[in-house]
């Protein structure tokens, strides 16, 4: 539908009278004239398909001195309207982090989303040349653009999420992990600097050592501190092709052995997943994206018994054209692994294939109209020693007959994560935790809007369960839930801890009136 474009003193003036304001000398001095548009039915929609909070109006950026002019004026301490405001980037969010019910969304993908790729060769001839290369991305790219572009000098960031139509903006604020997270850390340990519009409205570039408080509150920021305008990526070589392996257990406890010992050998393994398998028949009626044409069809001899299988997924770059330093690298590895022989599957795929594998997955789903479904998800990262806990516990909200969507388990290194980022990970005496992500989709026809809310009432109760911490005297194991929308502010404290202190200092720095991600549930706007 064509959008009409609405000038902002007719938005100032509807917030002034939604909210209550008493007095505004004239609308148009506090926002000047930036182009608001009138919401579509998707503003008020995201990937969870659970919340749908419709916006007052909708902005699309052309720079970030329009996001400036914007926040700018609504945190201004002169008298000013009490919206509020949410980035949107692809609108993946689960549970309506994106939304601002009656506010204003600013859609980042309207930004300039050019990819620069800046590449420096340093010592040495040609063999050992060290490459420095960088990214500078506008923060509505997807990561997808991020990879064509840098692909094009033989180059990608090191870290990823396993699907890539997300934007880089909304998963440097949550994250960002998949199997190279064990090597190179979550993406928001992969950032060199940052352009943020803070929630004062004030342009700033921050690094690591250029007002660092900034730049690390907003990496996992649930977007409270600013909205990211640019990221500066590390690049390293691409390699041209991967070899993805999967490997078959009967034993979680066999099964997690052997992922914690691919991790450990980061200088050979190159990435490392994996993924329960809830019973042998579901393996043949998903694609769980392995390549088609390999012929993906294991027979463990179940003959209908609903037994719980688990997969590793582990890959291998491969800079030889032929393929001969990941098979020898491959054979090596495998033989310590003690996956249920013969069921190891291998194929060899091009590194775009690999990292894009996920949209296999999206097509197959969306042929089957399951892809916009509601999808009540669980994401929770458990420490180690909790993982059987965990994995029984979800045993018992799961049936394998009608669950729909891959459970996927892997573990991760806490120290690859930064401590000074707003992201919140368990503590983990031995260094390890697992994510665990329950990602369901449910198909309308047979789970409607009661069957939803069930399920994540459950998940509720599980999560409440796991993320207590007992400090080993009771049943809590101190997990931290990743993605999700906490239910109030008080529980946003207990998942925060001991970082709430440091997280609200920074919300009182940047976003003094609370203008920023209302969607999250985190703090109530300010009048
Ligand atoms: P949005 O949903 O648009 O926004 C997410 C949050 O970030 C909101 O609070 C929003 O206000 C804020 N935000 C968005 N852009 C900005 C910005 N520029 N500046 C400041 N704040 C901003 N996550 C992983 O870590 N690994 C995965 O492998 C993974 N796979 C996924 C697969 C699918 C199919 C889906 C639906 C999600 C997946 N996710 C994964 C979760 C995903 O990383 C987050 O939901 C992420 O926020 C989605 O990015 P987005 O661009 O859609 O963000």
């Amino acid at each position: 539908m064509e959008l009409k474009a609405l000038y902002l003193y007719a938005a100032v003036l509807t917030v002034l009278l939604c909210s209550s304001v008493n007095f505004i000398q004239s609308p148009t001095d506090v926002l000047g004239p930036v182009a608001l548009l009138e919401p579509t039915p998707s503003s008020a929609r995201d990937f969870g398909g659970v919340v749908s909070d419709t916006p007052f109006a909708v902005m699309r950026p052309e720079s970030p001195d329009d996001v400036a002019l914007l926040l700018g004026a609504l945190s201004s301490t002169a008298p000013s309207p009490r919206a509020t405001v949410a980035a949107v980037g692809a609108g993946h969010s689960l549970h309506g982090q994106a939304q601002v019910r009656d506010g204003i969304v600013v859609e980042t993908r309207a930004l300039p989303r050019d990819v620069h790729v800046v590449s420096m060769r340093a010592h040495g001839d040609d063999d050992d040349a060290t490459v420095c290369a960088y990214a500078d991305v506008g923060a509505g790219a997807l990561w997808l653009e991020v990879l064509e572009e840098c692909l094009k000098f033989g180059l990608a960031p090191p870290s990823w999420t396993d699907y890539l139509y997300l934007t880089v903006g909304g998963t440097l604020s949550n994250g960002g992990i998949s199997g190279q997270t064990f090597k190179h850390g979550p993406q928001i340990s992969n950032v060199l600097q940052l352009e943020v519009v803070t929630g004062k409205g004030e342009v700033v570039t921050c690094s690591p050592t250029e007002i660092p408080e900034l730049f690390f509150a907003v990496l996992g920021g649930l977007g409270q501190f600013g909205i990211i305008t640019r990221a500066r990526i590390p690049l390293q070589l691409a390699p041209p092709k991967v070899r993805w392996v999967r490997a078959f257990y009967d034993s979680f406890e066999t099964f997690t052995g052997d992922q914690e010992l691919l991790v450990s050998m980061p200088e050979q393994v190159d990435y490392v997943e994996g993924f329960m398998v809830l019973n042998e028949q579901s393996l043949h009626s998903s694609s769980v994206a392995f390549p088609a044409q390999l012929n993906f069809s294991p027979d463990f001899g179940s003959e209908g018994r609903e037994k719980v299988y688990y997969c590793i997924e582990f890959a291998v770059h491969d800079f030889q054209q032929d393929g001969s330093s990941a098979d020898h690298v491959v054979e090596l590895v495998s033989g310590k692994l003690s996956y249920l022989r013969p069921h190891v599957y291998s194929v060899e795929v091009s590194y775009f294939d690999f990292l894009n594998r996920v949209r296999m997955e999206e097509e197959s789903l969306r042929s089957r109209g399951l892809w916009d479904v509601p999808h009540p998800w669980l994401n929770v990262f458990v420490p180690k020693h909790g993982i059987t806990q965990f994995k029984d516990l979800l045993m018992d909200t799961v049936s394998a007959g009608d669950f729909e969507g891959p459970i996927l388990v892997y573990p991760l290194l806490t120290d690859k994560w930064d401590g000074n980022t707003s992201a919140v990970v368990p503590a983990a005496p031995d260094g390890v935790m697992y994510i665990f992500g329950v990602l369901r989709s449910t198909d309308p026809a047979r789970c409607g809007r009661a069957c939803v809310e069930s399920i994540m009432a459950q998940h509720r109760r599980v999560a409440d369960e796991v993320c207590r911490d007992d400090g080993g005297r009771g049943r809590g194991i101190g997990a931290k839930q990743y993605l999700a929308r906490q239910p109030s502010p008080a529980r946003w404290r207990d998942h925060f801890g001991a970082g709430w202190g440091r997280f609200a200092a920074r919300k009182a720095r940047f976003d003094p009136l609370h203008v920023l991600g209302p969607g999250q549930g985190i703090f109530p706007r300010i009048d």
